[in-house]
């Protein structure tokens, strides 16, 4: 009894995701003021609002994606929903001089040639779908059940695992993930995060 109180518990407690990398590691693509207010107070702060609502609710021994599937519109979902996308987007990322490859290789790969054409054209659409989103929100390349990839934009704190899909890599387009370093030029920002994305992370949470 007193052991399946203690993982209740646990359960209940969501974490601050540790960064993979160094706060400066990142630059010149996100500056380490950019990633301390991103890492350590705005996740900081959807972290603790999540704690404090899933507390003694039904929502207490479930995973993160399992609140982000069944939570209703609303404060619940929206801090689900903010910590899971940033945990996957902060952990994608990888310093410049760190090196890896440019562009993805393998399955991920032949999976966005056979999607969008090339790796090119992919790009090209996922640009178009940040600039496009209309206010805050999230673009993302999904896994669908079929194993093919697609674009998906999301408002707010959307994640497209609440349509069935597989988040593989997400672009977060609220100004905060950019405000600080490229003002208002949210194409900017975009254009230069393709130097940092870690394909082997992305290619990893394919199914
Ligand atoms: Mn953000």
């Amino acid at each position: 009894m007193l052991t399946q109180m203690i993982i209740t518990s646990m359960a209940a407690t969501f974490l601050l995701p540790k960064l993979p990398y160094a706060p400066d590691a990142l630059e010149p693509v996100i500056s380490k003021e950019t990633i301390e207010y991103h890492h350590g107070k705005h996740l900081q702060a959807y972290v603790n609002t999540l704690n404090t609502l899933v507390e003694g609710a039904e929502y207490a021994t479930m995973n993160l994606e399992e609140i982000v599937c069944n939570a209703p519109a609303g404060p619940l979902f929206n801090n689900a929903g903010q910590v899971l996308n940033h945990t996957l987007y902060f952990e994608q990322f990888r310093p410049v001089e760190a090196g890896g490859a440019a562009a993805p290789t393998g399955k991920l790969d032949e999976a966005i040639r056979a999607a969008f054409g090339s790796f090119e054209d992919f790009q090209k659409k996922m640009a178009a779908a940040s600039t496009g989103l209309f206010g805050s929100g999230w673009v993302w390349l999904a896994q669908n059940a079929q194993g093919g990839l697609e674009i998906v934009q999301c408002p707010n704190a959307g994640n497209p695992v609440t349509k069935g899909l597989v988040p593989l890599l997400g672009f977060d387009v609220w100004e905060h993930a950019y405000y600080v370093d490229y003002r208002n030029r949210r194409a900017d920002h975009i254009a230069a995060l393709w130097q940092i994305v870690d394909w082997e992370v992305v290619a990893a949470r394919m199914k």
